[in-house]
């Protein structure tokens, strides 16, 4: 028994064991969040060369353009807001996002949906 144990007659000590074992957990889930992350890096950057060198050679071998992309993605986007109902304006660029979305694709403006589960 220290002098700590003497003068709180113990209940420190087990209040901090009960913390220090709190604070592991922390760590543990804050690292797993971490390594989460960094696996979700990872795969959008795979996704993003394979992307590439799709388009690459859609490019070469179709004579499609960057101008055609563009074109496509914005029928897509108009196609997505007339059909869709699993879209929304953003406030800030008001270009057509998934309801689903935290932050929009074109802008990075944080959505603001009402929702707090949204994204969950
Ligand atoms: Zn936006």
């Amino acid at each position: 028994m220290d002098l700590f144990d003497i003068a709180l007659g113990g209940s420190l000590q087990s209040e901090m064991a009960g913390l220090s074992a709190l604070q592991a957990n922390t760590d543990q889930r804050l690292t797993g969040t971490g390594d989460r992350l960094a696996a979700l890096e990872r795969r959008y950057e795979r996704m993003q060369l394979v992307m590439l060198a799709l388009w690459a050679l859609l490019k070469e071998h179709t004579g499609l353009t960057d101008s055609d992309l563009k074109r496509f993605m914005h029928d897509a986007e108009a196609s997505a807001a007339t059909h869709g109902s699993a879209v929304m304006t953003c406030e800030q660029c008001h270009r057509i996002i998934r309801k689903s979305a935290t932050r929009c694709i074109w802008c990075g403006a944080v959505v603001n949906t009402g929702n707090a589960f949204q994204g969950t």
